[in-house]
């Protein structure tokens, strides 16, 4: 029995090794099913290294895989169950809103420039790596090639948390990016992760499971910031196709760009609106995988941060633990801080979210079943479906 299969077997407490699961049959149930939300857990996990990003921004095979099925174990619309990893944070406690440790509207004293909405989560940030009790925080910065294009990136430094300021509607691989040693780092580097939903659930997941991921510091992160999320996009169809092919817009000129109250604002850099449209115009340019996402909140989170249920100009902070709650302390003298303004505003998007979830999940949804869903059983509740793993008539490696 290999490594990788005794790990495996241990994980979902059975027997018997369930058999290889390789990357091929990740590739046929998510990738090419249209349903990968890029958050990157495959290639973190991956103990050989063998997963890279494609120019397509999507996971790709850039050695041999070997079957250790920890690609499939891990991918959040592949064998990850997400739900299941509401508890590896929150323990018993009620996984939803209530959950919460503390909630606060807030924004920075000192304003950020290109912050989002109250600069809480740059803030928050700087200050840590200030006091030293991080080296680093992997966000994502601004594309030098493609305007308004988030791509992944760990800053060291104030300036280059600065330089990270605001949101960017499309998803980095962000896990992909935790092989540090391009980075002039500590020997036990202690860093932060701001992200998606979706990429802390990975996250969690491999760090409740000690093991050998490859090059990927997962034990690293010792921060997760969560970012309240209902959707994220495609950045070619949403910017170059809708944005500026469609309504004529040019993508280096925009200052700012927005979802908020179900709408999409993009202004100019005279501050002028552009773009000001229902976000369902945009449906079709969403990730297809995220309509299958009922984790709004982020319950894998340490914080989770938002614009919804607050005052414009501030942001929403949900404490989920402990660390949180301490790394909110220690920079609460940078921040203007109150209670939540409108907690209902945020369990109203929640039920949404879940609604739409629910009503598109073809498995059931289920936070208490085990971690990890086998290839079989995804088969039986996607095979016949619009959601199903696609067809290759060769075997293609
Ligand atoms: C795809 C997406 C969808 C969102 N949907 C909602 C929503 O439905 N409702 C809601 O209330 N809030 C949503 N947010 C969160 C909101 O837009 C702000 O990010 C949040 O309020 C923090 O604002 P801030 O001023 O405190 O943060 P800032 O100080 O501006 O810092 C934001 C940090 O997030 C990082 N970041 C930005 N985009 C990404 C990304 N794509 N992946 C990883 N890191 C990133 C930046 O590098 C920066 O460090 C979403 C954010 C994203 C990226
Ligand atoms: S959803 Fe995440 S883990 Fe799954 S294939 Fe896409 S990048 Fe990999
Ligand atoms: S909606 Fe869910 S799956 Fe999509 S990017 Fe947000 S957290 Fe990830």
């Amino acid at each position: 029995m290999t490594a990788a299969f005794a790990i495996r077997e241990g994980m979902n407490d059975i027997d018997e090794a369930p058999g290889k699961t390789w990357f091929w049959e990740l590739e046929r149930a998510v990738i090419d099913a249209n349903r990968c939300i890029q958050c990157g857990a495959c290639v973190a996990a991956c103990p050989s290294d063998s997963l890279g990003i494609g120019p397509d921004d999507l996971p790709t095979l850039v050695k041999m895989c070997t079957g250790c099925s920890l690609c499939w174990d891990f991918c959040p619309r592949g064998g990850l169950r997400y739900e299941a990893t509401w508890k590896l944070t929150g323990g018993d406690r009620p996984a939803g809103f209530e959950r919460t440790r503390n909630r606060y509207s807030a924004r920075t004293v000192s304003r950020i420039p290109g912050a989002q909405d109250g600069g809480v989560v740059s803030a928050l940030l700087i200050e840590l790596l200030e006091a030293g009790e991080l080296d680093g925080a992997l966000l994502a910065r601004p594309s030098e090639q493609e305007p308004w294009k988030g791509e992944a990136f760990l800053a060291r430094t104030r300036d280059e948390v600065l330089s990270c300021a605001g949101s960017f509607y499309n998803q980095t691989m962000a896990l992909a990016h935790l092989d540090l040693k391009r980075y002039d780092l500590p020997p036990n580097p202690r860093i932060a992760l701001v992200g998606t939903p979706c990429e802390l659930q990975g996250l969690r997941a491999m760090q409740a499971r000690p093991w050998y991921w490859g090059s990927s510091r997962v034990d690293a992160v010792v921060l997760t910031i969560g970012l309240l999320c209902t959707k994220s996009f495609n950045y070619e169809q949403l910017m170059v196709q809708e944005v500026q092919a469609k309504r004529g817009v040019v993508l280096a000129e925009i200052e700012k760009i927005d979802i908020i109250r179900g709408k999409l604002y993009i202004y100019g850099r005279d501050e002028a609106i552009r773009i000001e449209e229902p976000i369902r115009n945009f449906h079709g340019a969403a990730l297809k995988g995220c309509d299958e996402c009922a984790d709004f909140l982020g319950l894998a989170a340490d914080i989770s941060v938002g614009s919804v249920g607050s005052a414009d100009g501030y942001s929403s902070v949900l404490i989920w633990t402990e660390a949180g709650q301490q790394a909110f302390d220690m920079a609460r003298d940078r921040f203007d801080a109150r209670e939540l303004d409108a907690p209902a505003a945020i369990e109203k998007l929640d039920t949404l979210d879940k609604t739409v979830a629910f009503a598109t999940l073809p498995r059931p949804f289920d936070p208490e079943a085990p971690l990890f869903i086998d290839y079989e059983e995804h088969l039986r509740h996607y095979a016949g479906g619009d959601r199903a793993p696609v067809e290759h008539d060769a075997v293609r490696y």
